[in-house]
């Protein structure tokens, strides 16, 4: 079997769901499990400084072969996987020589992977595709990534011959539920520039993503025993569904918008009668429209307190991250040798805007510039996500191209 994909697959197999309600870190034991595979398995090919660290952070160094002081770059992927969908007994499935029709997930076959819906299958044909048997997600978001680190990290260690500065490796955990760099400790990366491995197809470098907030609404109400409820009751649950129904929604939705669009996007509501809790996330290319944004969400709470009295509805906002391009301007070489490494590496590199944030994004703001490079994800966090060996193969070529032109620089 090819080495690549029997890294990826067995990568995939390993349950690392990001568990949102737990209280520890990392979320869910299984990123543990992953990361000690990991270790061990750099361990094995040679790198130094292999660390897996009490966060469950997995660091490495492939040591320079360059004989001047060439900037040290990093290799950055997340181990978790989407808890959108289960990604427990994940079972890939292969499809050598991809004949170019719809596929039918073998677990589920109410679940085809249509042509028509995945334009990027059409150009595949003949090529190694892997999907999920239909009952789970693939988790190549991001485990095509790690194994793409993984495999160029090989590659480098058996060929000192490749001119390259030092390469700092590093494994994060709980990236999909927006703790992936909480434990990131800049100065021990001690790398000059970063590149998440975190992209979707091929030839693709992410320098843009969302700024983006998240809005906690809570609103109280006054619970009292429904029979004597007449001029009493405020209830919560009819007093957020209003609230639901103030925000904008034939705009300002992810439903209603594309491109560089933002939006309004309320995604969990939990309670009852005196409280209920609403979730909302803000969106925006530009950072400032938050505020204005936050202030909508401001504006339903007072219509809402003004109109029934009793009931209290607070809107508190906390920053989640921002658009990375900011942050890219100060090393504008992250960008250039990304897409220096891409023609070398025979692609034209195209650069693309991320409808959303990834490690990057953060990590960008606390000062590492750090675009996001394709690896082959496609249709992430969904039963029907699958990816492509070539994609997976090509990104390996690249960050071997991207280890030698940063070995030029000073
Ligand atoms: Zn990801």
């Amino acid at each position: 079997m090819n080495r690549l994909l029997d890294r990826f697959c067995r990568y995939a197999r390993v349950f690392t769901q990001a568990d949102e309600a737990a209280k520890g870190y990392p979320s869910s034991p299984g990123q543990l499990d992953l990361g000690r595979m990991l270790a061990a398995e750099l361990r094995d090919l040679g790198a130094r400084d292999v660390e897996h660290d009490a966060h469950g952070i997995v660091w490495a160094t492939l040591p320079a072969t360059v004989p001047h002081a060439a900037p040290a770059i990093a290799w950055i992927a997340h181990v978790d996987t989407s808890p959108e969908t289960s990604g427990k007994n994940v079972r890939p499935v292969v499809h050598a020589d991809y004949d170019g029709r719809d596929i039918v997930l073998p677990g589920d076959p109410s679940r085809v992977l249509r042509v028509a819906d995945n334009p990027d299958l059409a150009a595949l044909k003949g090529k190694t595709i892997v999907t999920t048997d239909g009952t789970t997600l693939l988790g190549a978001d991001d485990k095509a990534g790690v194994a793409v680190i993984m495999e160029a990290a090989r590659e480098l260690l058996r060929r000192p011959e490749w001119p390259h500065g030092p390469i700092r490796v590093c494994f994060t955990c709980d990236e999909e539920i927006g703790h992936g760099v909480d434990h990131v400790d800049l100065g021990k990366l001690g790398a000059v520039v970063g590149y998440t491995l975190d992209g979707g197809g091929a030839g693709e470098i992410d320098g843009e993503t969302f700024s983006a907030d998240l809005a906690t609404v809570t609103v109280r109400g006054v619970n009292i025993h429904p029979s004597i409820g007449k001029g009493r009751m405020v209830n919560a649950v009819r007093l957020a569904g209003l609230f639901l129904n103030r925000m904008p929604r034939v705009c300002q939705s992810p439903e209603t918008t594309e491109g560089r669009e933002g939006f309004l996007h309320p995604y969990r509501v939990e309670g009852g009668v005196a409280e209920v809790t609403l979730r909302v996330l803000l969106r925006d290319f530009d950072t400032p429209k938050l505020a204005e944004r936050a202030e909508l969400l401001r504006a339903v709470a007072r219509t809402i307190t003004a109109e029934f009295p009793g009931a209290a509805v607070d809107v508190r906002v906390t920053p989640q991250y921002r658009n990375m391009a900011d942050g890219l301007k100060k090393e504008p070489r992250a960008l250039a040798l990304a897409e220096r490494a891409m023609r070398q590496a025979g692609l034209q590199p195209k650069l693309t805007i991320v409808r959303g944030g990834t490690d990057g994004s953060r990590l960008t703001e606390m000062g590492l510039p750090t675009p996001n490079l394709s690896t082959g994800e496609h249709n992430p966090h969904s039963p029907l996500e699958w990816t492509c060996l070539e994609e997976m193969e090509t990104a390996v070529r690249v960050l071997l191209e991207l280890a030698r032109v940063w070995g030029e620089e000073r």
